[in-house]
């Protein structure tokens, strides 16, 4: 099978000329004698490659100087459990707003030593909407606020009926999860006090996370916590406290850099207002046979949930897709059904094939 558009929710697809790029540097680097992934972390090359991508990361999020910009090995579920060791004291109130699976799983990485008020919780509906900001209850001197801006297999995402770019949380930061939605549109970084993705979405491949934290936030004294799951540490030892995840880094790089070429999160907004608008119509003017509960305003465009009417021709609708070079469209097992993930590496061309197929789709089996 040739390339197919893959609608894989993470890992996810990588535009191609990043791979191959990065198979041309699997072999030789530069002048280095020796693959990128063979060489020190702590040599020039590496360390030049490192400091490029924080740069172009600086870039591409506009990230303000009083925020440190940190790449963490593991995944966003690992920051779940270090954001709460690192921002909250014990006996400290800790506020989450949860929105769909991730929310929940945020949940789960807390210590018995924080106290948890989930201030809103969209779950007894199903996760297809947001709580309004105004029945939110949040905690005057909570630690922090944490939300999932874009829940990745509920499809549910903070849009500007939500207070986009963010929630108003006063004077308590708020702590966002954007792995699956980072660098789909500008966002005012100076609304939050830390936002964290992990690579495999939006920026790259799977094994490395970026944590963009205010930098005041890393003075706080936390809950008692190892060395190595310090962001304080990290930052003091250039997010190299352990041997760090070279090639996932270098790949990250690469693909942040190919955000810059293309034009930067503008472009990727527009970009993806396009998408999801040519997937979100062809569903709801497909007369029932294809469905998408989520309520409309707050319709994630990075990962758009489906089901079909008759949910046994599921088989022959994933088979028929992949004869048509469209792969990694089975839902989540959570939800059943079918998910187009359409980030940033998905071009227009994609989504518009899909469309195409499930036209026809319809049309063999309506
Ligand atoms: C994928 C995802 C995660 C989990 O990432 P891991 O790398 O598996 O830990 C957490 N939050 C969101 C919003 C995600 O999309």
């Amino acid at each position: 099978m040739a390339r197919a558009y893959n609608f894989s929710p993470g890992p996810a697809a990588l535009p191609e000329v990043v791979l191959r790029q990065a198979q041309a540097d699997m072999l030789e680097w530069g002048d280095a004698g020796a693959s990128i992934v063979e060489i020190s972390h702590r040599g020039p090359e590496f360390m030049q490659v490192a400091a490029q991508t924080e740069a172009d990361v600086r870039t591409l999020l506009a990230v303000p100087d009083d925020y440190a910009v940190l790449f963490v090995p593991g995944g966003a579920t690992t920051q779940q459990a270090l954001i709460p060791l690192n921002f909250a004291e014990a006996g400290q109130v800790v506020d989450y707003v949860v929105t769909g699976h991730w929310g929940k799983t945020a949940l789960k990485q807390l210590t018995p030593a924080l106290r948890l008020n989930v201030a809103a919780s969209s779950e007894a509906d199903g996760f297809r909407s947001i709580p309004a900001r105004d029945d939110w209850q949040l905690t005057r001197d909570a630690a922090y606020v944490h939300i999932t801006a874009n829940e990745t297999i509920h499809g549910v995402e903070y849009r500007p009926a939500w207070g986009n770019p963010a929630p108003d949380t006063r004077d308590v930061p708020l702590v966002a999860d954007f792995s699956s939605s980072i660098a789909s549109e500008p966002i005012d970084l100076s609304r939050y006090g830390v936002v964290y993705a992990g690579a495999q979405k939006n920026l790259g491949p799977v094994g490395i996370t970026v944590v963009i934290v205010r930098r005041d936030l890393l003075e706080r004294a936390g809950q008692p916590r190892a060395h190595m799951f310090d962001y304080t540490a990290q930052l003091q030892n250039d997010s190299m406290l352990n041997t760090p995840p070279t090639w996932n880094w270098y790949l990250l790089g690469l693909t942040v850099r190919w955000m810059l070429d293309e034009g930067g999160t503008s472009e990727f907004d527009r970009r993806s207002n396009e998408k999801s608008r040519l997937l979100y119509d062809a569903i709801d003017a497909s007369g029932g046979f294809y469905r998408n509960d989520v309520d409309p305003r707050v319709r994630s465009r990075m990962n758009v949930p489906f089901f079909l009417h008759d949910e046994s021709r599921n088989d022959a609708f994933l088979s028929g897709a992949r004869e048509a070079g469209l792969i990694g469209l089975k839902g989540h097992r959570v939800l059943g059904g079918m998910r187009a993930s359409i980030y940033n590496a998905m071009p227009v061309a994609g989504v518009q094939a899909l469309v195409d197929f499930m036209k026809e789709f319809r049309d063999s089996h309506g």
